[in-house]
């Protein structure tokens, strides 16, 4: 009899029966807030009837056009509905299947486009989990341990985390750019260096916003040396920071973005976008794949843009996000086993520590499944696995907010007293 392999464990109980908006049905009848979003994957909740019926008119139309042998309008469409929230500069897009698959493509066009072969990647990152992706993560290092070699030509740069070193955002901002000079002069010279890959908002890391002042400065030191600006969108992009993409932030504007997850609502279909100029670098055959730009994914794509502007839901998800800051931030001074409740938009996160401020996995882990109990899913993440982040929909209402954050701080009360 064959089984699932351990590899691939759940973090909860679930049996998913059927799922809508944000609330997932399981089989034994119990009904849960659905705060994890399949990890920042189903922007427009779960089975949006406009996503649905596309997806459903596209099935039985065409399943499969392969996009190295023939076009497909949804293809088409997709590219067209991006072009509206891409930054014009980004108007040429190659798509993949997953978000490591576009790290990968993101990673080879850049060493093509410049001819160098070196990478700069931030700590705490998260990439991938594919050899090339997995080479520049480094948000755990449970994707690294136990295959290498892992890519060469890979360097890290400490990321502008102040909670991390506990110093002040200013001082901290400092640190990483004078040691980030220092790998220049000591490890990969500019002149060998073909990119920066960095998510302007870490994800799996722990929620954490890169400040904005780092941002800018990457763009720069990035512009001075020919240096390629590789933003990472793949968890932070689609809207869940109340900007549709999380380099607005900043507006750092990058050479290549990836995206995936949130874009198609789903379906698993992922990107890179990039300036014409620097794509007509890759040619043809370099990058490519059996099932890229599959025709379902493209129209269900397609239609969660057109969903996420006619419902004005990145507005939504800003003003949703700030109601959930206003009721997790809190914690923070209520617990002293909370060292920091944070987030950017509605990816909130808390980071658990112990009496002496070590990081505290046990306690994260204990209060996802108190939350389980009360019918809340959430994730943990982060090096130390000790932080809660939850990612709601962007379509999640005001109500399901106040439920979600109650039965959040019944979770953490429960486990912390
Ligand atoms: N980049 C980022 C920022 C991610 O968060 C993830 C997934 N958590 C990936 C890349 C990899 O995506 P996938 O799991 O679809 O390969």
């Amino acid at each position: 009899m064959a089984t699932l392999s351990p590899a691939l464990q759940q973090s909860s109980s679930v049996l998913v029966d059927h799922a809508q908006g944000s609330w997932i049905y399981a089989d034994n009848g119990r009904e849960y807030l659905d705060f994890t979003t399949g990890i920042g994957v189903t922007s427009t909740g779960h089975c949006h009837p406009r996503v649905v019926a596309a997806a459903r008119e596209q099935i039985g139309k065409v399943i499969h056009a392969q996009a190295t042998t023939v076009m497909h309008r949804p293809m088409l469409e997709f590219i067209n509905e991006l072009g509206t929230v891409l930054p014009a500069t980004l108007d040429s897009i190659f798509f993949s299947n997953s978000g490591s698959e576009a790290v990968e493509s993101a990673l080879r066009l850049a060493r093509m486009a410049t001819g160098r072969q070196n990478i700069v990647a931030f700590q705490g990152g998260f990439h991938g989990r594919t050899t090339g992706a997995a080479s520049v993560t480094s948000a755990t290092t449970t994707v690294r341990a136990g295959f290498g070699p892992l890519m060469p030509g890979v360097f890290f740069a400490p990321y502008p985390n102040a909670f991390h070193y506990k110093w002040g955002e200013q001082e901290t901002i400092e640190f990483c750019l004078r040691e980030l000079d220092y790998l220049f002069h000591t490890q990969t010279s500019p002149k060998d260096t073909a990119a920066f890959i960095i998510e302007p908002v870490q994800g799996d890391g722990g929620y954490i916003k890169t400040p904005e002042p780092f941002m800018r400065a990457l763009r720069q030191i990035a512009d001075d040396n020919g240096i390629l600006l590789i933003c990472d969108e793949v968890q932070a992009g689609v809207g869940k920071t109340g900007h549709f993409w999380s380099h607005q932030i900043s507006g750092a504007v990058p050479d290549i973005m990836t995206m995936a997850k949130g874009i198609a609502s789903g379906f698993p279909i992922s990107g890179i976008a990039a300036n014409q100029s620097i794509m007509s670098k890759a040619w043809p055959g370099s990058q490519g794949g059996t099932y890229c730009g599959n025709a379902v994914a493209a129209a269900a794509g397609a239609e969660t843009i057109r969903v996420i502007k006619d419902e004005h839901l990145v507005h939504n998800a800003a003003e949703r996000g700030e109601q959930l800051a206003a009721l997790l931030d809190p914690l923070e001074q209520q617990y002293r086993n909370v060292g920091q409740a944070r987030g950017v938009g509605l990816m909130r996160s808390i980071e658990f520590v112990d009496d002496n401020g070590v990081p505290a996995p046990s306690l994260a882990r204990k209060v996802q499944l108190a939350a389980e109990e009360h019918n809340l899913l959430t994730l943990t993440c982060s090096p130390y696995n000790n932080v809660v982040r939850v990612v709601p929909a962007l379509n999640v209402s005001a109500q399901e907010i106040d439920e979600g954050a109650a039965r959040l701080s019944a979770a953490v009360q429960e486990v912390l007293g």
